[in-house]
């Protein structure tokens, strides 16, 4: 039998699934400070303070991790998919310093159109995740979308996550965007917490 050796971090080994529920993660104003403009330079790419400890700390807690980010400025021609896979490399770097050594997946769509299936608040990215990490069995509906705004939660409410808001980038509007009458249902649905961190603090002693 051939032992195949990964390093002292089981979390590292290519064949590695987490035993908990996915957790899903927007990208900009959840992991990183949303500038207002869109962010594909390593240089730009300023963690929110706690969040790369956060996503560890859920990794280590056992939960499937997936980022699934809507990146609508590659349609507008203002960076390229390519320049978004260098960031996340970079992204993922910091994650690995930060004690995650690996998640499941990063999804991203090109556009923000309401019309682009791919793009949240529809949920084309998600279902294409559980499709192709079958393996690992992401199913949305058993587990969590955290997000800053109402498409996030939207897109959770829709593929049956249960919808976190948190009150970084613009979690405070939204919030108060919460309270209308057509988000009653979501709302109802929707905890809240002030930071990434706070949520992984809150699932941690859920155990
Ligand atoms: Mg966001």
């Amino acid at each position: 039998m051939v032992e195949i050796y990964w390093g002292e971090d089981p979390m590292s080994a290519p064949n590695y699934v987490a035993p908990k529920c996915v957790i899903g993660l927007d990208r900009d104003g959840v992991i990183n400070v949303d500038r207002g403009t869109y962010t594909w330079k390593g240089i730009d790419f300023e963690p929110i303070q706690g969040s790369l400890e956060a996503v560890a700390k859920l990794r280590r807690l056992g939960y499937k991790i997936a980022i699934i980010t809507n990146q609508g400025g590659i349609e507008k021609g203002l960076f390229t998919e390519e320049d978004v896979d260098t960031l996340h490399t970079y992204m993922l770097e910091l994650l690995g310093k930060a004690g995650c050594p690996s998640i499941d997946a990063i999804y991203y769509s090109a556009s923000s159109r309401k019309d682009d299936p791919f793009a949240k608040p529809n949920t084309g990215m998600f279902k294409r995740c559980e499709k192709e990490n079958k393996s690992k069995g992401i199913k949305f509906n058993q587990g969590y979308y955290v997000g800053d705004k109402i498409s996030d939660l939207k897109a959770a409410h829709r593929i049956g996550a249960t919808p976190i808001l948190v009150r970084t980038g613009y979690g405070v509007e939204t919030e108060k965007d919460l309270n209308k009458f057509a988000y009653r249902e979501i709302k109802k649905r929707t905890k809240v917490f002030d930071t990434l961190l706070d949520f992984a603090l809150y699932l941690e002693d859920k155990v």
